[in-house]
């Protein structure tokens, strides 16, 4: 082995390229693979699948597609490791419809007993699917499959059922010596009793580590069903005796992760922080020193938030990529994954709004429609953009996401078109793809606004002039408000105009407040008023403010 051993935190980094993806390219390629280059996620098939797995899909789409650029043949696989043992009852599961339940409505007693078994060989708690590592994983394809990537799914369990780790699970126990050497360099608990191998309990199913005897010549490892250590809990074994061949078991994950590399023939695997610290310096070594391997280019990528929060299953604070893509358009959602990895960034339902401003921007960027920034404003537009969009089309037609969120507090379609063309959102000679296009963002930016609360969940009656009663002092403090927003202000002073119309009328200002509301939602409340009005087509507000129409 003479390759230099790559630092996954510099991989990506060089500055030379206007994009990640092309700088981890160019570390692919100093390799000179053969096609295909496969590019390898991964994740175990333990619960809901969130947007964070997406990590795991999305760092290698961008690189598969700037090396299918230059002319590869590429394949992306996802392995589902679901081999792996269960090690707790998650709180929250998922149907294949997405919908979120809590452990009371599927048959929780079932997953308890079925604790230190594989994925694969517990029953799917909904019913649906061959077990539950296949209804997971099936999540998952669905996921890839809303957000438009063409990922190769390989399940770890059919692996080594169909043989492929045969080889090399026989190698790292021939090589058993040299597999502890290593991994005690990383690993407090490996002594001289260690032996890298995981036999399934035929009696039980359990994934037991109480290995007594290894006969390679016989392909038999022995072993005792013993007690698992799993976190701060214990996965009782049932104390049978008895003998496993190569297939009936796994690789410890340490060992697992390089053995898939040799078996799929990986090129480039990008993964999160933990197994930066973790796996990955271990699995590099025991790629070298134990398989005879090289391992595959390596990048870390940073962990996003969601709100503020790490995203984590079990406290509940994750969003699904289903439900991503009912506010978000795919391409946005693509988009998100295009900024630098090494950066922690913070994906904010609430401010969702931000995020598809700077898709805009950026698309627009692409088109030379606006100037750039500077050369890497460019750079980048020009080399992303035709990765996240199907097919890039200058004629498309994007209302401004905050608008599209006004234009969804009114239910009729015809009535949404009409003021997105009366507020030049939508031009002329729009082809009708483009206008569709543009007025299913208005779907989306309501469900934003209803999922959040925001500002803009309220319900406009904009058909008609909601019954309503004012005092002669009202009404000519509304006129008089009328008469400002129809001179044309931003959102702050209209605003302050408020407090000073009613002001001016002794109104009292909480009342003229109510009255604007009653006027607009038929409500008593509502979002802040000046922005909002600001955001309103002027001639449907002046005339409503006059009581008019
Ligand atoms: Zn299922
Ligand atoms: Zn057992």
């Amino acid at each position: 082995m003479t390759e230099t051993v790559l630092d996954p935190y510099e991989v990506g980094r060089s500055s030379e390229r206007a994009f990640w993806a092309d700088s981890v390219a160019d570390a692919v390629e100093a390799r000179d693979p053969e096609d295909p280059i496969v590019i390898k996620g991964g994740v175990s098939p333990s619960g809901v699948p969130h947007i964070g797995h997406f990590n795991e899909i999305m760092r290698g789409y961008f690189v598969a597609e700037a090396l299918r650029d230059r002319g590869h043949e590429v394949r992306q696989v996802f392995t589902a490791d679901d081999k792996d043992r269960l090690r707790k009852v998650p709180r929250k599961l998922a149907d294949l419809d997405w919908n979120v339940v809590g452990l009371g409505e599927v048959d929780a007693g079932a997953l308890g007993r079925n604790l230190g078994k594989p994925y694969t060989d517990i029953p799917d708690p909904f019913g649906c699917c061959e077990s539950y590592g296949a209804h997971f994983t099936n999540l998952l394809k669905k996921s890839a499959e809303l957000v438009g990537v063409d990922v190769e799914f390989v399940s770890n369990t059919e692996l080594y059922a169909d043989g492929e780790f045969e080889a090399v699970t026989r190698r790292v126990l021939e090589r058993a010596d040299r597999a502890r050497e290593v991994l005690s360099e990383y690993q407090n608990k490996v002594d001289e009793d260690y032996v890298p191998f995981v036999p399934q309990c035929e009696a039980c199913g359990k994934l037991t580590e109480g290995v007594t005897e290894v006969d390679l010549d016989a392909g038999e490892v022995h072993y005792v069903c013993a007690d698992v250590e799993a976190g701060d809990q214990t996965i009782e074994g049932c104390g049978h005796e008895g003998v496993a061949g190569l297939r009936d078991g796994k690789l410890p994950w340490r060992f697992e992760w390089p053995a898939q590399w040799e078996i799929l023939g990986v090129d480039f695997e990008p993964f999160g922080k933990d197994h930066a610290e973790g796996s990955w310096p271990s699995g590099e070594d025991i790629a070298r020193n134990v398989l005879d391997v090289d391992p595959p280019v390596p990048m870390v990528y940073e962990w996003f938030t969601l709100e503020g929060e790490p995203l984590s299953s079990s406290s509940g604070n994750v969003v699904t990529v289903d439900e991503v893509l009912e506010i978000l358009e795919p391409e946005v959602f693509k988009y998100f994954f295009t900024k630098n990895p090494r950066k922690q960034r913070d994906f904010s339902v609430a401010n969702v709004d931000r995020l598809v401003d700077d898709f805009d921007r950026f698309e627009t960027v692409y088109f030379g429609e606006v100037d750039p920034r500077d050369e890497t404003e460019k750079a980048l537009a020009e080399r992303a953009y035709p990765m996240v969009v199907d097919e890039p089309r200058e004629d498309r037609v994007r209302i401004p996401y905050t608008f599209a969120a006004v234009l969804g507090m009114t239910d009729d379609p015809g009535l949404r078109e009409d003021i997105a063309r009366k507020e030049g959102h939508i031009p002329d000679d729009a082809p009708e793809w483009a206008v569709d296009g543009a007025l299913a963002r208005v779907e989306r930016a309501r469900n934003w606004a209803r999922r959040t609360s925001n500002e803009f969940d309220y319900e406009l009656k904009r058909a008609e002039l909601p019954d309503a009663e004012f005092d002669d002092a009202t009404a000519a403090a509304l006129d008089d408000l009328a008469d400002f927003v129809a001179e044309g202000h931003d959102g702050e002073a209209i605003q302050g105009e408020i407090y000073e119309t009613a002001k001016r009328h002794d109104v009292d200002v909480g009342e003229f407040f109510a009255a604007g509301y009653r006027l607009l939602f038929d409500d008593t409340e509502g979002p802040q008023l000046g922005p909002f009005i600001a955001k309103l087509d002027r001639d449907f507000v002046v005339k409503r403010l006059r009581r008019e129409a």
